[in-house]
Parts: C-alpha cells; sequence; structure tokens
C-alpha cells in the first residue's frame, strides 16, 4: 500500500497527480523550485518541500534533492508524471535502493525503451510491425550508402540517443546520405553525449498514431485505443484525438490487441504508449514511452479510466482494475495544448496573467495550473493548460470545442488559442484530413 506520495513535477500534470492522490485518500508531498513557490500544484498539496534554484538541473532534475525530500516527509512513493525524470532508469533504481516505490516501470523497461535502436529490436520481436530500416547502428558510411540502397530513397538518419523531435536527418540522393550521415554523428554527440545513429525509410505523408498500453508487472496488459497526434509543429504535439479519424473498429482493436500482447511478453508494468507512423493501412513502430503522456485526457474521455489512479493501483501491487473485455470506447475527445507563445511566431510568451476565465459546461475539461495574477516563469516549457473536450460523435465534440474556446480568457499574455479558433473552423481539420505535416504546411502559408 502507498500512503504518501511525492510529486516529483510541476505545472499542470504536478496538479493532475494530485487530484488523483486525493480522490484515492492518499497525502501527497509538492515539490518545487524557488520559481514556483506559489503554483497551484504548491497550493494544493498536503506539504511542500522547495528542493533548489529555478534552473531545471537544480530542482526538478535534482535527484538528491527529490530523496531527501522523500526521506524529510516519508513519502513512500514518487510519481514523476511526464518529462523531467519520468524516462530516468537511475532515478527508478535510486528509489528503489531506498526503499520508495517509483509510480512507473522497472528501470530495466525504461532502458530498453530509451534506447531507441534497442527498443526498435525489442518492438520487432514482441511482434509489433517497425518502419523498414537498417540492423541497429550505421557504424561507417558504406554502410549508410549500403543501407539507403536497400531500403529505398528517401531515408532518414536518426540518432539512437535521441528525443523531442531531435536529431533527425532526411535524405534523397546518395550525396545527402555521405552529408547527413557524417552530420548526423557529429551533433548526436555534441547534443545527447552518444553518436551512435541509425537509418529509416522515411515515410512521406504518415500519421502519427499512437496506442495506449496498461501492464500489471505479472504478465497482463490491455490497450486503451488509440490517440491521433498528427498535428505538430517542429515534431512537438499541438492537438490530439481519440479516436484517430483515420482508423475503423478491425484496425483499432487489431493493433491495440499486437500491442497489448506485446506489453503481456514484455511483462510491462504500468502506463506506456507505443507510437506508430500510419501510412496507407500500415503501421510503423517509432517509440515506446514509459510514462504517462501529456495527451493521456482524450483516452479518460473515451474510455472513463482514470490513468493515475491506474498507475498508482498497479504500483501499489494491486493490479489492473479492468480487463480488455471490460474497455470500451465513448464518443470522440480532442486535446488542445494551450501554450504561453505567440500564436503565430510560437516565441515565449511568460508574464502574469491578469485575467483568466477557463471554460465549463458539459464535456469540457481544464487541466491547468494558472489563475489571475500567476506570473509564469520563463524557465520552464510553455504549456499552461489543456483544453479537452468530450462528444458522443466527432461532429459533437468539434461544436464543443468551438464554443469553448471562445468562453477560454486568458489576458496578460499571448496564448496559442488564436490557433485553435482557426483550426477548429478549418475545412480539413472537420474531415479529418491531415497528415504529419499538415500544421507546418497550414503554418508556413501564412494563415495562422
Ligand atoms: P522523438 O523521440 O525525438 O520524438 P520519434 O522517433 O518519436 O523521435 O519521431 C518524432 C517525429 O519524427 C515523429 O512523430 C514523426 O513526425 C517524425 N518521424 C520519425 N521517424 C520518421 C520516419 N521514419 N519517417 C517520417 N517521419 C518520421
Amino acid at each position: 500500500m502507498i500512503s504518501k506520495i511525492l510529486i516529483a513535477n510541476r505545472g499542470e500534470i504536478a496538479l493532475r497527480v494530485l487530484r488523483a492522490c486525493k480522490e484515492l485518500g492518499i497525502a501527497s508531498v509538492a515539490v518545487h523550485s524557488t520559481a514556483d513557490g506559489d503554483a497551484m500544484h504548491v497550493r494544493l498539496a498536503d506539504e511542500s518541500v522547495c528542493i533548489g534554484p529555478p534552473p531545471s538541473r537544480d530542482s526538478y532534475l535534482n535527484i538528491h534533492q527529490i530523496v531527501a525530500a522523500c526521506e524529510i516527509t516519508g513519502a513512500d512513493a514518487v510519481h514523476p508524471g511526464y518529462g523531467f525524470l519520468s524516462e530516468n532508469a537511475k532515478f527508478a533504481d535510486i528509489l528503489e535502493a531506498h526503499g520508495i516505490t517509483f509510480i512507473g516501470p522497472t528501470a530495466e523497461h525504461i532502458r530498453i525503451m530509451g534506447d531507441k535502436i534497442t527498443a526498435k529490436t525489442t518492438a520487432q520481436q514482441l511482434g509489433i510491425p517497425v518502419v523498414p530500416g537498417s540492423d541497429g547502428e550505421v557504424k561507417t558510411e558504406a554502410d549508410a550508402l549500403r543501407t539507403a540502397r536497400e531500403i529505398g530513397y528517401p531515408v532518414l538518419i536518426k540518432a539512437t540517443a535521441g528525443g523531442g523531435g531531435r536529431g533527425m536527418k532526411v535524405a534523397r540522393t546518395e550525396a545527402d546520405v555521405i552529408e547527413a550521415w557524417s552530420t548526423a554523428r557529429t551533433e548526436a554527440a555534441a547534443a545527447f553525449g552518444n553518436e551512435s545513429v541509425y537509418m529509416e525509410k522515411y515515410l512521406s505523408k504518415p500519421r502519427h498514431i499512437e496506442i495506449q498500453v496498461f501492464g500489471d508487472g505479472e504478465g497482463n496488459a490491455v490497450h486503451l485505443g488509440e490517440r491521433d497526434c498528427s498535428l505538430q509543429r517542429r515534431h512537438q504535439k499541438v492537438w490530439e484525438e481519440a479516436n484517430s479519424p483515420a482508423l475503423n473498429v478491425e484496425q483499432r482493436m487489431k493493433i491495440g490487441q499486437i500491442c497489448a500482447d506485446a506489453m503481456k511478453k514484455l511483462k510491462y508494468r504500468g502506463a506506456g504508449t507505443i507510437e506508430f507512423l500510419y501510412e496507407n493501412g500500415e503501421f510503423y513502430f517509432i517509440e515506446m514511452n514509459t510514462r504517462l503522456q501529456v495527451e493521456h485526457p482524450v483516452t479518460e474521455a473515451i474510455t472513463g479510466i482514470d490513468l493515475v489512479h491506474e498507475q498508482i493501483r498497479v504500483a501499489s501491487g494491486g493490479g489492473l482494475s479492468v480487463t480488455q473485455e471490460d474497455v470500451h470506447f465513448h464518443g470522440h475527445a480532442i486535446e488542445c495544448r494551450i501554450n504561453a507563445e505567440d500564436a503565430r511566431t510560437f516565441v515565449p510568451s511568460p508574464g502574469t496573467i491578469t485575467h483568466f476565465h477557463a471554460p465549463g459546461g458539459l464535456g469540457v475539461r481544464i487541466d491547468s495550473g494558472a489563475y489571475q495574477g500567476y506570473r509564469i516563469p520563463p524557465y520552464y516549457d510553455s504549456l499552461i493548460g489543456k483544453l479537452i473536450v468530450h462528444g458522443r460523435t466527432r461532429v459533437e465534440c468539434m461544436m464543443r470545442l468551438r464554443r469553448a474556446l471562445d468562453e477560454f480568457v486568458v489576458d496578460g499574455i499571448k496564448t496559442t488559442l488564436p490557433l485553435f479558433q482557426e483550426l477548429v473552423s478549418n475545412q480539413d481539420i472537420a474531415n479529418g484530413d491531415y497528415d504529419i505535416h499538415w500544421l507546418e504546411n497550414y503554418l508556413a502559408k501564412g494563415s495562422a
């Protein structure tokens, strides 16, 4: 049993986890940097501990301070949220060594999925379809040229240790391959401290579709359907929806079952997301995230399952609350990530929120730590909240989203709300007709 959870995160996700703790009657500890003393997750937690100065490496990424905060407060578990230490295997190991439960998978599974080549090989062994590509690392220029010839142009050279959409280069000709292979290695060494790169076929017009999975660590696992996260800017998700407008029930259940079966074989524990590119009816694995995702609320909306409750339950040894037969999908949900950024240039806009009015009504959920008078610090990512809307059909969901966006007021800073107002009225979006390049093309046309 878990009696007190330390939430090793900030912002909307810290608040999200806190809400689950309150519902389950588990005591909560917030940690915060000196820049976040007045944050909502700190105000609402049962206890809070200041763990350092504003830069993340000195506070939210400071493992020793976080372990010390657990010991001072007597927290017996840590929820890492997403980002920060959520996919840090060393952190999971250290907590375990201190007898503190890490609410997430085993350190071993985090390690396997954190290295992209190992992740891809493992996925393939587990029966998950992958993008055609090199057999592991591409070590020499000759290797790169031979592999590109085998898989066919265009190809993508990716850093093994890459992440956050960084460390990728497209090559369309042999000359490109020679150039991209060597610059990708140099850049990967500088950015990630690991020069290893691999190659994949570059898919030209895919959608990004991911499957939510959940395992109990004992060989039981379920899938909770998919999310379509194709609307991206610089590989960062902007709008996510469930179900995907591109899949039918048979396709959903088929890929979902493949993923759930893979997690059973792996004896995976906790929440995970298996990410795919989807083109011409085929799924191609790109990576697995071994944590809760930003966009998890759309899955909660259509399944009615609280993913954080489930994470805590599994971490306490209580197993999954559902079997696959218990999982049903109702209606449609869309999430908009509201960032403190200019909606046209995407330049961050920290500062004080002078007026804040969140929309409400049936089917509308706001996950946000923002409030009137809150000062957004300049040190962290610019996500200030998520608007999640649910309806019985996609059409109803879009109607509700349009109305909710109209009600939403955030003054004093710039936000990406105007972008969503455009998207919700766009014909391609209404038709569900978009791929991973759609948003960038739209923005390049200057329509935003
Ligand atoms: P990261 O860990 O940096 O997020 P991913 O492997 O998940 O890297 O890829 C991020 C994004 O890059 C994908 O959502 C997609 O937009 C693009 N991408 C990745 N692999 C390919 C590929 N083989 N072909 C085309 N686009 C790709």
